[in-house]
């Protein structure tokens, strides 16, 4: 392609992004595909001779586009924020123009540079302690971008597992996986599941600690645990704590967490913020942050909630100087006369690494600090109002504090309609929601995730999830009666509770018709069970036929409020790495 060209297509690919843009909406959020839908219209092998690129371009929007989630429709409430926005994907641009592979200082230095600048442009607008921030006085600290959240902690580990080693070995010769036996590190069981990979990896062990009914890691446990392992002759060398977890956005207190850290020296306490830690950028939001002047690291993703689109993880560390002897090598060939510029190629796996800073530069000059907290207040506040909206229907029931822009809801039923909720939102294409099992119960989290989302996208999203309720327990002949409140419907929000005056409700469910349900696609449950890795991730409608299941549930569901059972937890949990849950 040659410049004339690329200019040409440049324009029209620009033109599509603006199109896409403007009319997502005529979109279905997500495809009903199954898997395999592009293999049968692509060649099984590459051209041999050029195409136009407007046939590719063709392709593009007739092939591609329909397999594609479109994570920045308004009514994508999945996951977390894809974190996009115009200024980032300009700066994107250029730095795929550019194409520097910037290792080193000398490989690219504005690269190297910029990276140093906005990292403590970034420590500084969320507030964090001035030992993560380079150029604060003093400091031996500073940051680095990776390419996802699980790479920061992997990173984080690698790094607490050589100080360990090291502490442990002294002198002396041994090798160094002679100790791994003896280490231990600790997370909680509502940790993402990137703590349990990193461990894997490590060959450590993992211990997960329970966490209370908000979902938050119970600092008792830690320290019991933390406790018994030293008494049993291991080494606690590594303890993550969240800020705002991947099932219900529980944010553990660091505060207390980093005080138990502190009373073991071979510790390393990592905070992943990967979602909420941008939060902290609001003032009124950095209650959550206090104590992270206790973490020896704390990783955050603009690319899920700083307008930043992927990749974009950020990486600080109190201490430089021991995740460089972590991670360093120093072949020859990557040597340069500038060594006492930074090399980013010390702070993570991969040598070659892209002008990420770019594109963070540009969302940082053009929002401003004061634009980005707007968006999340924004966020913030639509939650609040999706929380509102759920808490005065009593059919229904919110199970974490919303504190950011995740709303854990489902019917207070037993978990298979809010199976078949979640599978009819998701199969109506008009939303995109994601399960999770939160505090121990299935939920359906809803996310404000759109850049420019608005009041009428959360109304309607209401609108219509109450629509497919009404069928479910309809079909299901569901009654939900009032009844004396458990524990767990007496839970409060930290906005009003909307639902005052009416007596608390409790679900004694009875079943008087045989089951209907209309979906346009069914399995049986030995189906379901073969391929439960492709259908349980929540995009995929479906209906397990299986009424005698069903009807299992809704009773336990019934015997359950009778009883007015809470589930119990366990206390701890012992996990090796080979053992340890998802
Ligand atoms: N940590 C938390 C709290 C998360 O919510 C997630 C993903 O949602 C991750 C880590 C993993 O992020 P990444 O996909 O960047 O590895």
């Amino acid at each position: 392609m040659n410049v004339e060209e690329f200019r040409k297509y440049g324009k029209e690919v620009i033109d599509y992004i603006c199109e896409y843009g403007s009319n997502i909406e005529e979109r279905d959020v997500a495809p009903t595909l199954d898997p395999g839908y592009l293999k049968k219209l692509l060649p099984a092998d590459a051209p041999q001779s050029a195409e136009s690129f407007k046939d590719v371009l063709e392709d593009f929007e007739q092939k591609i586009m329909p397999g594609v989630v479109h994570w920045n429709h308004p009514k994508f409430f999945a996951y977390f924020p894809s974190g996009n926005s115009f200024p980032s994907v300009l700066g994107d641009m250029l730095s795929s123009a550019i194409g520097s592979i910037g290792f080193s200082w000398a490989s690219c230095p504005a690269a190297a540079e910029l990276e140093t600048i906005v990292m403590n442009w970034y420590a500084k607008a969320l507030g964090l302690p001035k030992a993560f921030v380079s150029d604060a006085p003093g400091s031996t600290g500073g940051g680095a971008l990776q390419g996802s959240a699980s790479e920061c902690v992997l990173v984080s580990l690698i790094t607490a597992r050589a100080r360990a080693i090291s502490e442990l070995k002294g002198q002396t010769s041994v090798h160094d996986s002679v100790f791994l036996p003896n280490l231990i590190a600790y997370a909680s069981r509502e940790a993402h599941s990137s703590v349990e990979k990193a461990t894997k990896m490590a060959l450590v062990k993992l211990r997960i600690i329970d966490a209370d009914e908000r979902g938050r890691m119970r600092v008792d446990l830690l320290q019991q645990a933390i406790q018994n392992d030293v008494n049993a002759g291991l080494t606690p060398f590594f303890v993550v704590a969240t800020v705002g977890t991947t099932g219900g956005c529980a944010f553990d207190d660091i505060s207390e967490i980093g005080k138990v850290c502190r009373q073991v020296s071979s510790i390393w306490l990592h905070v992943d913020g990967a979602y909420a830690g941008n939060s902290f950028i609001l003032p009124e939001m950095r209650v959550f942050s206090a104590g992270l002047e206790y973490a020896d690291s704390f990783n955050t993703n603009p690319n899920k909630l700083l307008l930043t689109n992927f990749d974009a993880s950020a990486l600080w560390v109190r201490d430089v100087m021991t995740l460089k002897s972590a991670l360093n090598v120093n072949p020859l060939y990557l040597r340069h006369e500038h060594m006492n510029g930074v090399d980013y190629r010390h702070y993570g796996i991969p040598l070659s690494r892209r002008f990420r800073a770019l594109k963070l530069w540009f969302v940082f000059r053009t929002y401003g600090v004061q634009g980005l907290q707007e968006y999340i207040r924004n966020h913030m506040v639509l939650a609040k109002k999706f929380e509102m909206l759920v808490r005065k229907d009593e059919r229904f029931e919110v199970r974490n504090d919303v504190h950011l822009g995740l709303v854990c809801f489902r019917m207070r039923t037993g978990d298979e309609p809010n199976h078949l909720l979640l599978a009819q939102i998701n199969h109506s294409g008009k939303m995109h929601m994601t399960p999770a099992v939160f505090n121990g119960r299935y939920v359906i989290r809803f996310c404000v995730t759109y850049e420019q989302a608005t009041e009428k996208d959360i109304l309607d999203a209401w609108s219509q999830i109450k629509g497919f309720a009404e069928e479910i327990l309809r079909d299901a002949q569901l009654e939900i009666s009032s009844a004396p409140a458990t524990p767990e419907t007496e839970r409060t929000s930290s906005e009003p509770v909307a639902v005052t005056g009416k007596p608390p409700i409790k679900k004694i469910l009875t079943r008087t018709k045989s089951l209907r349900f209309s979906f346009t696609r069914s399995i049986s449950r030995e189906q379901f069970q073969s391929q439960s890795e492709h259908l349980m991730d929540g995009c995929t409608p479906i209906l397990v036929v299986d009424p005698k299941t069903i009807q299992q549930s809704f009773q336990q569901a019934a015997e359950d409020n009778q009883n007015n059972n809470i589930t119990k937890l366990k206390d701890i949990s012992d996990v090796d790495t080979d053992e340890a849950s998802n």
